[in-house]
């Protein structure tokens, strides 16, 4: 078949939309433009250490040692990270990963980095939703900063809960499910990615793992952001089911 007449077909059948309010997008787009400007977040209102719209750093030291994020956690970004995490829409990680790229590749705060990781998922969550996010997302900006892109260093076992099902003590403790091989990562800079970062736990256990097989430094991008909760229009979820 001509591909011209593939892309067509492909396009009638699997019509591009936006991930934030479900409008029919061009083909080459991944957001539609309403959507896009109220979704980005300004890269000055996320404390470049902690990551966090309302900086925790005087309450909190994380394994991490710089953080971005693209959007916040809000109404806004919030039916793009569900249609994102019920396989319907993808588009938000692609949107989300060049804001993240354009923030790395034009900040002097982030340093060089080596390799592009993502926050593991379990296997078979992994088979059940088609993708890991995170991954989606760390595989974008590692072809559009052309850095290598390793998925080989951390996974996760199977706790049975997800994060949101948790207590705050019991959340500390999930992060237990985080592993790392046995692989040297003496003198590396890792960006790690995920796609929503709200205690932090997630990003500082994997960041302590990294740092344990010889990591120099670990730069936590999220996609998004929670901000504090007197900022909070609705409640923060670290996953979804
Ligand atoms: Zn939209
Ligand atoms: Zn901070």
């Amino acid at each position: 078949m001509d591909p011209k007449w593939k892309r067509s077909l492909f396009e009638v059948l699997w019509p591009n939309r936006c991930p934030g309010c479900n409008a029919l997008i061009g083909p080459d787009k991944v957001v539609c433009d309403a959507c896009g400007e109220h979704m980005i977040l300004e890269h000055d209102a996320v404390c470049r250490r902690c990551g966090k719209v309302g900086c925790i750093c005087a309450k909190r030291q994380f394994s991490y040692d710089r953080a971005l994020a693209a959007c916040a956690y809000d109404e806004d970004t919030i039916p793009a990270i569900i249609r994102m995490k019920q396989s319907q829409n993808t588009n938000f990680a692609a949107f989300t990963a060049r804001i993240l790229a354009d923030r790395l590749r034009h900040g002097i705060d982030f340093g060089e980095i080596d390799c592009v990781m993502p926050v593991p998922m379990h296997p078979s969550k992994e088979r059940l939703r088609g993708y890991n996010q995170a991954a989606l997302i760390a595989k974008e900006i590692a072809a559009l900063l052309e850095l290598p892109y390793r998925e080989d260093v951390l996974y996760k076992e199977k706790t049975g809960k997800a994060q949101h099902e948790l207590t705050a003590a019991e959340r500390a403790k999930n992060v237990d499910s985080f592993h790392i091989h046995d692989i040297d990562l003496s003198g590396q800079r890792i960006l790690l990615c995920d796609d929503v970062l709200t205690t932090g736990n997630t990003m500082d256990r994997c960041a302590f793992l990294l740092k344990q097989q010889g990591a120099a430094a670990v730069i936590a991008a999220a996609a998004a952001t929670t901000a504090p909760p007197d900022k909070r229009s609705s409640p923060s979820k670290e996953e979804t089911p």
